[in-house]
């Protein structure tokens, strides 16, 4: 399985970086995580939230966050809408389903109704 994060919401924060002080490093970033494999593709409902700054090359946990920071997300937070939750089958899966159909339709005419298929002499 492939792991994606959809970016939803990326913004530059002007707070002081509690780490190295700059004030126009801090990106906050919301995601959610997509997991593609050959036969599902699959979206978290969860919004992961991430704040890097690109100034001390630092990620910035909660436990660091400055009340400041903490107003910025709260606001930025409200703005974002989440994909829902979902779970989707690949072309792949459906193709897999048609020819087991597929098959398993033959198999039957062919045990059933030999005639269908030109089989009797
Ligand atoms: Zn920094």
């Amino acid at each position: 399985m492939k792991t994606e994060h959809i970016i939803l919401k990326r913004a530059n924060l002007t707070n002081n970086c509690p780490e190295c002080y700059a004030t126009d490093g801090m990106v906050l970033s919301f995601m959610q995580e997509k997991k593609t494999s050959s036969f599902i593709i699959k979206t978290n409902k969860k919004v992961l939230d991430n704040i890097h700054c690109s100034k001390c090359g630092t990620q910035i946990f909660p436990g660091r966050w400055t009340p400041d920071i903490e107003r910025v997300y709260d606001y930025h937070r409200k703005t974002i809408t989440a994909k829902p939750g979902s779970t989707k089958f690949t072309g792949l899966s459906y193709a897999i389903v048609f020819i087991l159909i597929t098959i398993l339709s033959l198999g039957y005419i062919y045990f059933s109704h030999p005639e269908l298929l030109g089989l009797t002499s």
